[in-house]
């Protein structure tokens, strides 16, 4: 066959064309879900291994699509991530999320007056100069004090970007909690724990699906030297009472997963006042 150089050119030039008119649909509607009210979040729950005890709730996304029904975030924030509009859709998760924490803290002060909202941020919005005050803000406006809220990134974040760690500083000083998340799937080591500014550690749910005895002991790993370095560690994805025996064994005293409880919109979960101290 006769190959031709230029024809490689225009084939190239349609896909990417065609590529990138994907995208701009796609951030449009976006836009559009967001002026619209079509996005909510479902919230789960963060375990005490040993007590049972609610410890925190996980704010993840959900766009509720006209035509496409309830579309998941893996298929809409790597897109929104190319662009700003991250940041748009980071400010909104942080006021309702934390909004939520302050109505649920109203309902039951008693069950809810410790409990931490964790809201997921990405590389991008961490990047940019507006996080710590977007913070200080839903902070400010919810009534939820800083010692309350979490902010979930993952490592790549810390690595390569200068700014980012800035702001992480910025943020921790305001009282914000930080918890590394998928730890493991990247490139962190164990001895540069040390050095993070995080608080909490998120083991990456790969790691309790495998049953390899190396892999087991690299969880025991993760969580002693975790421990050592004074961070607190959640098990990710548990799904199985199995999985939750080990952790109690390994001592991994939090965790998150489908067997614990499964994410929900706010009109699904039910707060009841707890009762208060016998007196
Ligand atoms: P992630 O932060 O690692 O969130 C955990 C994901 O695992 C969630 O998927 C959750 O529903 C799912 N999961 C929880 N327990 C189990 C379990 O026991 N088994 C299994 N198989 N899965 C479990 P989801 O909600 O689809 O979110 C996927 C990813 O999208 C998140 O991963 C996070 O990276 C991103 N994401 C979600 N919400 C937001 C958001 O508000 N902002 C940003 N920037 N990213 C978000
Ligand atoms: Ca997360
Ligand atoms: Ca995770
Ligand atoms: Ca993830």
């Amino acid at each position: 066959a006769k190959s031709n150089g230029r024809g490689r050119v225009e084939i190239f030039d349609a896909a990417l064309r065609a590529e990138l008119d994907a995208r701009a649909r796609l951030e449009a509607e976006i836009r559009a879900g967001l002026a619209g009210g079509q996005f909510e979040l479902h919230y789960q729950p963060v375990m005490s291994v040993a007590t049972g005890r609610l410890r925190s709730y996980e704010a993840l996304i959900r766009w509720r699509h006209p035509e496409r029904g309830m579309v998941p975030p893996n298929d809409f924030i790597p897109t929104a991530e190319e662009s700003l509009l991250i940041c748009e859709i980071g400010r909104w998760v942080l006021d309702t999320a934390t909004r939520q924490l302050a109505a649920w803290t109203r309902q039951d002060p008693q069950g809810h007056g410790d409990v931490t909202m964790a809201v997921n941020i990405s590389a991008r919005h961490l990047a940019s100069r507006t996080l710590v005050d977007e913070v200080r803000q839903a902070l400010h406006e919810s009534g939820v004090p800083a010692s309350r809220l979490v902010l979930e990134i993952t490592e790549t974040v810390l690595l390569d970007e200068p700014t980012a760690d800035a702001h992480l500083g910025d943020l921790r000083a305001l009282g914000v909690a930080v918890s590394l998340d998928d730890f493991g799937t990247g490139y962190t080591s164990i001895g540069q724990l040390q050095k993070l500014q995080v608080d909490t550690l998120k083991i990456d749910q790969s790691f309790l699906r495998s049953q390899e005895p190396a892999t087991q002991a690299l969880v025991q790993l993760m969580v002693t030297a975790a421990h050592a370095f004074g961070l607190d560690v959640v098990a990710e994805g548990v799904e199985t009472q199995e999985q939750l025996d080990r952790l109690v064994a390994i001592g991994c005293e939090l965790a998150q997963g489908y067997y614990l409880g499964r994410p929900r919109p706010a009109r699904d979960i039910e707060i009841s006042p707890s009762a208060g101290p016998q007196v």
